[in-house]
């Protein structure tokens, strides 16, 4: 099937983790914008607690939850589940058994936190003010160190797998453009972000263009630069919203198909019948 417009997004968070509305709310309102292909993508359960990852005990309720909204929608919009799964570290990652077993339509892979040296789990998800606190109070002020360690990490989780999909694969370069503007145009940092593109050509991951910040920070996740790269090596791309509030779902998509347009793309991902179909650009 698949309509006019592009109007699909396969993460978003709700209150099962650090979403501000329920699913039926993100539901209710990608109804109401004309999507026609929807997916949730809590964060999965970290081996502790957080104020933004879902518990295990919550996952039972997840799942129904899940069910009864896609009988209740079917044939107004396909709805489809999945998680962010974090690479921590070895034994939590989206290869692990246990997110393996679940019943999902598909699976984000993301990395959010390092660790220092003294072995303490450091979020760098964060504001630029905050990553900065990090980098100089856990690091040093060892920037490259930082993003060397981010990127080792996320090289770790490709070759692990068990997910489809790469979550906004070069985050960490807004806050650590604030940190050292010009960073991006570093040999050694390019160097870097062209090594980990090339891992995910060649193992066939699917990219996200992860809209989240683009109205208030102005880029996309990953940056914009990359994206004729990505279309030269072949990337499957998806443009997502990573939406925490309903109103929000649909936030920096058209921006986003028209700058993949810009980089050569005439398809992207979206989930229909259950299967990740290549869909025109119509932009
Ligand atoms: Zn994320
Ligand atoms: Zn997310």
């Amino acid at each position: 099937m698949g309509k006019v417009g592009n109007l699909t997004n396969y993460h978003s968070h709700s209150l099962y983790c650090d979403g501000r509305a329920g699913m039926e709310d993100f539901v209710r309102f990608a109804l109401s914008e004309g999507f026609t292909s929807y997916g949730f993508s809590s964060h999965a359960p970290l081996p502790f607690s957080t104020a933004w990852t879902m518990e295990w005990d919550r996952m039972d309720d997840y799942l129904s939850e899940f069910r009864r909204l896609k009988a209740q929608y079917a044939g107004s919009i396909e709805l489809y589940l999945g998680l962010e799964i974090d690479y921590l570290n070895e034994e939590s990652n989206p290869s692990v058994r246990r997110f393996k077993e679940l019943p999902l339509d598909y699976r984000i892979g993301s990395v959010h936190l390092l660790y220092n040296d003294r072995g303490e789990v450091v979020d760098v998800d964060v504001p630029a003010d905050a990553f900065r606190k990090v980098v100089d109070g856990h690091f040093g002020g060892d920037l490259e160190r930082v993003v060397r360690l981010y990127y080792k990490r996320l090289m770790r989780m490709l070759e692990l797998g068990g997910f489809d999909i790469v979550g906004h694969a070069d985050k960490m370069h807004y806050n650590a453009c604030c940190y050292r503007p010009g960073l991006l145009d570093e040999p050694w940092y390019d160097e870097l972000v062209h090594a980990y593109f090339s891992e995910i050509a060649r193992r066939g991951y699917q990219v996200e263009i992860n809209t989240k910040s683009y109205h208030e920070l102005g880029t996309f996740y990953p940056n914009e630069r990359y994206f004729s790269l990505l279309h030269d090596w072949g990337i499957r791309v998806q443009v997502n919203s990573d939406s925490h509030y309903p109103e929000r779902i649909n936030n920096g998509r058209p921006e986003a198909l028209r700058a993949l347009k810009r980089a050569g793309y005439e398809t992207v991902m979206e989930l229909y019948g259950g299967k990740w179909k290549e869909m025109p650009i119509l932009f």
